[in-house]
């Protein structure tokens, strides 16, 4: 794919990006590490996979500047497996997301995290880090994962994997929840931030907008779900034919987990019930 790996590109004052050579169906391009700071200290957002190209790459993009932190949005392997090696070579502290451990088998499981994340630091909702004077603030967003978190610098919004321009986000059960995911989209919103730059695809221009139309989308595709169990439906497989007709074969077992994803939480507000065997129907 023709996209500028290892080439760090200024995006504004205190913020630059470097794409990581990952390209994929999940992630686009590949994963974008974001730089905040200065001329002589930086902070590194979402380090990325750990592939010795793309930390010889971040290496050569700090230079000599001091590296005051390692943050992750999340702990998907395309995000913070290279907080590792980075750490290693530059003494560096892992500050940003909460660890998350899931099973390897049974019901916890998912593949896709990185088990091995280990911060010094959590960050909190709110809680802020600097370099060269620039501003850097933990925004808790839960929802794609139960410990994402977006960050801010000034009037943009690093969002991690949380909202996406080149596609909508992966919400499924067990950590990922439509009922966080939700609250976390309202809570950006009503921060009207300038502009988003996500870990996959372009920046965001008039994100507030973009952030409406998706909670309205969301929205909609939970009415179409109730429809479908007040008509009959009562497996996840039947709805997704229904409310997704024509989908290309290899994006249902994801639709059928955004489906779940929206099962479960309308079940937590009492609007429909589970059957035996992952079957539903109307509270
Ligand atoms: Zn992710």
């Amino acid at each position: 794919m023709d996209a500028p790996y290892a080439i760090l590109e200024p995006l504004e004052d205190g913020i630059a990006r470097l794409l990581a050579r990952n390209p994929s169906p999940y992630t686009y391009t590949g994963t974008q590490t974001y730089f905040v700071g200065g001329e002589t200290e930086a902070i590194i957002v979402d380090p990325g996979p750990d592939s010795d190209d793309h930390v010889t790459a971040m290496l050569e993009a700090l230079g000599k500047r001091r590296l005051v932190a390692i943050a992750c949005t999340h702990t998907h392997r395309d995000h913070s497996p290279a907080s590792r090696p980075l750490k290693a070579a530059t003494g560096a502290p892992i500050i940003g997301c909460a660890p998350l451990s899931l099973e390897a088998t049974g019901p916890r499981a998912d593949a896709a995290f990185d088990r091995d994340y280990a911060p010094d630091r959590v960050l909190e909702d709110g809680e802020t880090l600097f370099a060269d004077g620039i501003v850097l603030e933990a925004v808790a967003t839960p929802g794609h994962t139960s410990n994402h978190l977006c960050y801010a610098v000034g009037g943009a919004l690093l969002t991690g994997d949380h909202v996406m321009g080149w596609s909508t986000t992966v919400v499924v059960p067990p950590d990922g929840d439509m009922g966080s995911y939700m609250e976390s989209l309202d809570k950006l919103r009503r921060r009207e931030d300038r502009v988003y730059y996500p870990a996959h695809g372009p920046a965001i221009e008039n994100p507030t907008r973009l952030v409406r139309h998706m909670i309205g989308h969301r929205m909609q595709r939970e009415r179409q779900i109730l429809k479908r169990l007040e008509a009959g439906d009562s497996e996840i497989g039947e709805i997704v034919a229904n409310c997704y007709p024509g989908l290309d074969p290899r994006l249902v077992p994801a639709a059928g987990g955004s489906v779940s994803a929206h099962l479960v939480e309308l079940e937590r507000q009492g609007r429909v019930e589970r059957m035996e065997g992952d079957r539903w129907k109307p509270a």
